[in-house]
């Protein structure tokens, strides 16, 4: 005779509501929906939360860091400057490249923090149960600025940038420089962990 299976065994898609019978995960694998193919469960689900709310807290205070301090010291002919993220953006606008500087102070400075703020105060929510508001709109508005986050990029784009400079005049890394890669990198964790499909079921559970 089959008995019923308890209901905490069933989990329901995200995606298109369909019931999906939970078992245990070895590494590498994933639980995906019979009928729609969502991902629904991934092997370290549950511990991925507070390592989001961990890492998102770090990438904020970071992202400060990366902002106050230069990141490098250009010197030709004498004259020596040191350059923030913000002198560049401020130096490309008033060059008369609006769009660009708009372009770059959007995916290395705005998008990144909303990411950060998005991800550390829908962590924050789950992790100390509480039902705090806009929960679903801010996690739309995490999934949406995900692929905006360009710090990693924008720390590649510097190091490219130094052996041009080179050719000019002298060129040396300051602090700030240390502070966005190290940024760049808690961001990638924070992306990697943020466990964005286990929030939206709590979002539904909770009838948030
Ligand atoms: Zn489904």
């Amino acid at each position: 005779m089959n008995r019923p299976i308890p209901t905490e065994l069933w989990l329901i898609c995200p995606r298109c509501h369909a019931d999906c019978l939970d078992r245990q995960l070895a590494k590498n694998e994933y639980l995906r929906c019979a009928r729609c193919g969502e991902e629904i469960k991934t092997p370290f689900v549950g511990r991925t939360i507070p390592v989001a709310w961990a890492l998102s807290s770090t990438g904020l205070i970071l992202m400060v860091l990366a902002n106050i301090y230069p990141i490098l010291s250009f010197s030709i002919a004498g004259n020596s400057q040191e350059n923030m993220i913000f002198t560049g953006i401020a130096g490309l606008w008033l060059q008369g490249y609006g769009l660009l500087s708009a372009l770059v102070f959007f995916c290395v400075m705005a998008a990144p923090a909303l990411y950060l703020v998005t991800v550390w105060y829908a962590c924050a929510a789950w992790c100390l149960h509480r039902r705090w508001r806009g929960l679903p709109t801010v996690l739309t508005i995490a999934a949406f600025l995900e692929s905006w986050n360009l710090v990693p990029v924008f720390a590649v784009a510097c190091v490219v940038a130094t052996v041009k400079l080179k050719t000019l005049g002298s060129v040396r890394w300051e602090v700030g420089a240390f502070w966005v890669l190290l940024d760049a990198i808690f961001i990638l964790l924070t992306i990697q962990y943020f466990d964005r499909k286990k929030l939206i079921l709590y979002v539904e559970e909770e009838h948030l």
